[in-house]
């Protein structure tokens, strides 16, 4: 008898997995569909020997010391900060837009006051900022609202901007300064042998068993245990009851060069001309010597693995529906990003999980007190 059925070996069922198991002396099956742990964070070495991500570009950053620490129990950390560019009118521009990214666009020579005054001369009045669309525009105009997010929105999402919750764009900020990293989090690192590797100390701990290559549904009525923690989508859980929750995929197009850099920089974004939004060179990501290089083509798509929660309201109602049901189901525990129906990153999913297991942890000491 196991005393948790963990769904789901991703960010949060691995922290879940971990914590009862050390923590609680709980005895674990965690099981995923997948032919791996990790999730969506999932790295491998390719046929060329190169350490890439197999769902596209995971950066590690958090502000959270707890999420940190908690991670380098199971990883040394490589220092990274990530540095995107966006391709525009011909040239490859820092995104998000800084000093920077105007001067070349216009050949001008700004200084930070002045790009301050240019995007407050272009920028739109906006009443209440409410979409995807009001939040670049009332920043810094329609002009490069269109040259670096409109279409890039359009192709990744499907829907236009003024669509999407305010929530999406609003990851990207606008900055008046040379500062032309992509996060600015207090701790920016990848795990130093990778993702996979972090996640299989976790699991290591002998009242663990790891299952895969299995659906739960192919296990719940034959493996006995307490309680469950389901991390895969909350609206396939109660099939589909009330309709589907839309959820945004990727094709991954992953190629292997003869040469040893491809790109100038980890990232480039491809707002406007191709049917890919960007192409990432895992050899940045990774610090990886190699005289070859590995890279990955993101192109969106409406079907396949859910990789994307869409942030509108109607998507939001219907999943607080799912929400309702979730809480009023017993012994069933819901969380990541799939499970809650957030566009988290990951360090969002640790302090999510992390914080599930403190819950339990009271509860179970409430009743060992009773
Ligand atoms: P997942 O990693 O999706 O894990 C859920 C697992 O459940 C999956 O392995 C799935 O196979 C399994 N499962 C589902 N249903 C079943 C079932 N019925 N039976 C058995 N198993 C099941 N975050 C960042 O912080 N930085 C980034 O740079 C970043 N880049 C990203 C790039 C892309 C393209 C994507 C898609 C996401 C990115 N993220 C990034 C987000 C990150 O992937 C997630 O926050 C994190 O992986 C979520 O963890 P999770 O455990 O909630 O879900
Ligand atoms: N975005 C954009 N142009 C860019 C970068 C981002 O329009 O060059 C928008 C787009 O809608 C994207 C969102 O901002 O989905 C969030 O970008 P982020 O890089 O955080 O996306 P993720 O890495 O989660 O795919």
């Amino acid at each position: 008898m196991f005393d948790y059925l963990i769904v789901g070996a991703g960010f949060a069922g691995s922290v879940l997995a971990e914590r009862l198991a050390s923590q609680e002396n709980k005895k674990v099956l965690i099981i995923d569909k997948r032919n791996h742990i990790a999730g969506n964070a999932f790295d491998h070495y390719n046929e060329a020997g190169i350490l890439v991500h197999k769902y596209g570009p995971h950066i590690f950053h958090t502000n959270s010391k707890d999420v940190f620490d908690y991670l380098s129990n199971f990883t040394e950390w490589r220092s990274y900060e990530h540095r995107v560019l966006a391709s525009v009118d011909g040239q490859l521009l820092p995104i998000p837009i800084n000093l920077d990214t105007i001067n070349k666009l216009y050949g001008l020579n700004l200084t930070a006051f002045e790009v301050d005054e240019f995007f407050e001369s272009v920028a739109e009045k906006v009443d209440k900022i409410t979409t995807s669309e009001d939040v670049v525009v009332s920043k810094v105009g329609r002009e490069l609202y269109e040259k670096f997010f409109r279409n890039y929105t359009r192709k990744q999402w499907g829907m236009d901007p003024s669509e999407l919750d305010k929530s999406v764009t609003s990851r990207v900020p606008t900055r008046t300064n040379r500062d032309d990293r992509y996060f600015t989090d207090t701790y920016q690192a990848m795990p130093l042998h990778g993702f996979t590797r972090m996640f299989e100390k976790m699991l290591s701990h002998p009242n663990i068993k790891v299952m895969l290559n299995t659906d739960y549904k192919e296990i719940e009525d034959i493996i006995p245990f307490k309680e469950m923690i389901f991390t895969g989508p909350v609206d396939e859980y109660f099939g589909f009851r009330f309709g589907k929750l839309p959820y945004r995929s990727l094709e991954f197009k992953h190629e292997t060069l003869n040469t040893e850099k491809m790109l100038p920089t980890a990232v480039v974004n491809y707002p406007n001309e191709q049917p890919y939004t960007r192409i990432t060179e895992f050899k940045y990501l990774t610090g990886q010597q190699h005289p070859k290089t590995s890279v990955v083509y993101e192109y969106p798509q409406a079907e396949g693995d859910p990789y994307y929660p869409v942030p509108r309201p109607e998507n939001a109602e219907l999943y607080n529906q799912y929400k309702k049901l979730a809480d009023q189901t017993p012994n069933v525990h819901f969380v990541g990003r799939l499970a809650t129906y957030k566009y988290y990153n990951m360090d969002q999913v640790v302090a999510q999980a992390l914080t599930l297991f403190k819950k339990i942890s009271i509860r179970e000491t409430n009743s060992e007190n009773a």
